[in-house]
């Protein structure tokens, strides 16, 4: 007996051990002393716009580095921003500059991306602490606390259930249309009053790049206003939520990203692809979910990569992922009259219209894209004295495959023409909070900054939306 009773707990004991490190969450990604460098190009150069361009491309594909963004300076000057992991990535970057953008500088912007991560988690922690939410829960609503810290996914789909529990005439939440690879449920939010069948839709996604978090709280925050700017008659804008809901409704898809973005919070900060592994050639995870649609897709070299583990890889065919795929479906199914969809991201604050890669729009169409944009830059300005650059994505670099394009494009798609009565979908990526001037934290956006980038992206929002009524493509 005592001996039959030792084997089986050896034999318990030697499974465990063989099975905890496969069960055991994987250690969290570290980037301790790993710097953040600005590159910049002179405006004084004649073909700035290239150089800046052409140098993302060979950081990107060619260095196989992490490009964070591409921020304008005070005086206009382009920089670039980029995560670099070891001394010899410092040296070839000034190798390049030095060869490809002269008179060009490389400075490190910040000397420890991991201080700065670390600091986030614990602002955030407090904030979370301060506002009751230590512990998980869902039917948490109250905007007053909710936008002083970032949440997880299955607390933003609570924020939106309990939304719609408070106004049920006015909120539905879709709680699945469809899975993501690892089984999560997309969610839609529907925000409309319902009694005009000849209702226009409008669209905003969020956390397509999981590392994006402050896309998620902007996204979220739109959704807040409308809402309660619709059910508060003293709300200043009250007449403006009551015009837009009579004649448009808002369809919001708060995490496009579900397993990214769960995976941003557990194991790795600065993750930004989903978590599907698509080719059994490579032990690389991850595709770039918005180098994936279809439009476009690989039509450019420069504008995604082919290589698995990059930042920016296409994945093996377009609609390659289930994220993707069920973006889609949904667009072209549920948004059959959408005059307007925008794509939140971060960082570098620019509102960035198609084309993001070299294809021809009529100029006319061109002019209206850019007037709705130029609108929208002009009202954030008017709220918060912050400078959002409006342009073609094309002009940072190019970029195939995308959310921008393929809005743009599927609405003159034989599928969706003939349902539509209205014209074309105004497509925007919208690249938020911070700029060159702020503390150079990239993604690490700290919570206390939720509430302005919201405020300022709201006003931008209605204005981006008022032009679009008022000027259908
Ligand atoms: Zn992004």
């Amino acid at each position: 007996m005592k001996i039959a009773l030792l084997v089986t707990l050896l034999a318990v004991l030697a499974w465990q051990t063989i099975a905890a490190p496969i069960q055991a969450r994987a250690p969290r990604v570290r980037y301790d002393n790993q710097v953040l460098a600005r590159v910049t190009i002179p405006s004084t150069l004649a073909n700035s716009d290239a150089i800046s361009s052409s140098l993302v491309v060979k950081f990107r594909h060619s260095f196989g580095l992490d490009v964070w963004g591409v921020v304008n300076l005070a005086d206009e000057t382009r920089a670039i921003d980029v995560r670099l992991p070891t001394p010899d990535d410092l040296d070839a970057v000034k190798e390049a500059v030095a060869a490809g953008a002269p008179g060009g500088t490389v400075t490190i912007v910040n000397n420890n991306i991991q201080a700065g991560i670390d600091a986030e988690a614990h602002e955030n922690a407090q904030a979370l602490q301060v506002a009751g939410l230590t512990k998980r829960q869902t039917g948490v609503y109250d905007p007053a606390t909710w936008f002083t810290a970032y949440h997880r996914f299955a607390d933003i789909l609570g924020f939106f259930n309990s939304m719609a529990t408070q106004y049920p005439s006015l909120v539905s939440v879709n709680a699945s249309i469809g899975k993501s690879f690892q089984g999560r449920d997309l969610f839609q939010v529907r925000i409309g009053t319902r009694t005009n069948p000849a209702v226009k839709q409008v669209y905003i996604q969020g956390l397509i790049h999981a590392r994006e978090w402050v896309a998620g709280s902007t996204v979220q925050y739109i959704a807040y206003k409308l809402v309660s700017a619709y059910s508060n008659p003293s709300d200043p804008d009250n007449a403006w939520a009551v015009r837009t809901l009579n004649s448009t409704e808002l369809f919001v898809v708060p995490v496009v990203n579900p397993d990214g973005y769960e995976y941003s919070w557990t194991t790795d900060r600065l993750w930004r692809k989903n978590r599907r592994r698509a080719v059994t050639s490579s032990s690389a995870v991850g595709v770039d979910l918005n180098r994936n649609y279809p439009k476009g897709w690989g039509a450019d070299p420069d504008g995604a990569s082919t290589t698995p583990s990059a930042e920016d890889y296409q994945g093996p065919s377009p609609l390659s992922e289930p994220e993707s795929r069920v973006i889609t479906s949904n667009f072209v199914n549920t948004l059959k009259s959408a005059i307007l969809s925008i794509d939140y991201h971060s960082y570098s604050q620019l509102l960035l219209r198609p084309p993001g890669y070299n294809y021809a729009i009529p100029s006319a169409q061109a002019a209206k894209l850019k007037a709705a944009g130029d609108a929208g830059a002009a009202a954030i300005a008017v709220k918060s004295g912050r400078t959002y650059t409006s342009q073609t994505a094309l002009q940072l670099y190019p970029a195939t495959g995308t959310a921008v394009d393929y809005a743009w494009d599927e609405s003159v798609n034989t599928q969706v023409t003939k349902d539509r009565t209205n014209g074309r979908v105004y497509s925007y990526t919208i690249e938020l909070r911070p700029s060159s001037s702020d503390t150079a934290t990239g993604f690490i956006l700290p919570p206390s900054q939720i509430v302005a980038t919201g405020e300022e992206n709201w006003a931008g929002f209605k204005a981006i939306l008022d032009y679009v009524r008022s000027n259908i493509i």
